[in-house]
């Protein structure tokens, strides 16, 4: 079942939202070489924890012992934060965090080039950006899920990079993952109608080399089959009768000064 959520209650996940959109600025400068992903949970908790009423909605979700998913390189998904993995010049990490505030959960990913990467990485990022852009675009009232998938097809033909189509976004509100399942691959016109008051966690991820996937023996760590590179760009978007509005970016970077291009954000979450 599809829970529609009110203004009032899009209002209160776009305040989670707002967390995460300000904790990727205070993480930005610390995506350097030498970090490890421990390093960066910490932060993450610890940003977290100093709103009243916030938790890291990840931590302990299913079992995952992190509060972040930190991904790096081959890694898709549900990377675990460790203090052996270190972050070196030319990677790419992406942070996947849901914030739980006062009940109400928003979940956001950002994929981070660390230093200076190639041009094939590159392209990977901003492929994968612009295609969250076009989803977020078709999250509109009368459209369908499908055409959501059909938009990151669309962002992303031409480009020689892989859709991994074997995970996919997801509504979210009082729980992290609720209903619809919401595709990166999709035909227009096809499944859940959307409608004013749905609330979804867009996050296409895209690969250099394959759309296969494995699972690595700590039975988290999605990487691609052929360990090519991997990126997942993710925002919390509710879908009104004036259009998509994302509740993990909003007007609040805005409002703090934060220049246009900034980074924010993308599957436990
Ligand atoms: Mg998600
Ligand atoms: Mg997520």
């Amino acid at each position: 079942m599809i829970h529609l959520k009110s203004p009032e209650e899009i209002e209160a996940i776009a305040k989670a939202g707002a967390i995460i959109a300000r904790l990727f600025k205070v993480l930005e400068p610390r995506i350097k070489p030498g970090v490890t992903t421990q390093m960066l949970d910490l932060v993450v908790d610890d940003y977290v924890l100093s709103h009243k009423g916030a938790s890291p909605a990840f931590k302990g979700l299913y079992g995952f012992p992190g509060s972040a998913c930190i991904s790096i390189n081959e890694e898709v998904v549900h990377g675990i934060p460790s203090r052996e993995r270190v972050l070196a010049e030319g990677d790419i990490v992406s942070i996947d965090i849901g914030v739980k505030l006062n009940g109400w959960c928003a979940d956001s990913s950002f994929t981070f080039p660390v230093g200076e990467v190639s041009s094939e990485v590159a392209q990977l990022l901003s492929v994968t950006r612009a295609s969250l852009d076009a989803a977020v675009d078709a999250a509109r009232p009368g459209n369908h899920v499908g055409d959501i998938g059909a938009a990151v097809m669309g962002a992303v033909e031409g480009s020689g990079l892989f859709i991994i189509r074997d995970l996919v976004g997801h509504g979210l509100g009082r729980d992290v993952h609720e209903e619809p399942q919401v595709p990166n691959i999709g035909k227009p016109g096809y499944g859940p109608v959307l409608e004013p008051g749905m609330v979804l966690a867009l996050e296409p991820m895209l690969a250099a080399g394959t759309d296969r996937i494995q699972t690595l023996d700590d039975r988290w760590t999605v990487v691609t089959e052929d360990r090519s590179p991997s990126s997942h760009y993710e925002h919390t978007v509710a879908v009104t009768e004036d259009g998509p509005k994302i509740l993990t970016w909003g007007g609040f970077w805005a409002a703090e000064g934060v220049p246009d291009g900034a980074p924010v954000g993308t599957t436990i979450g």
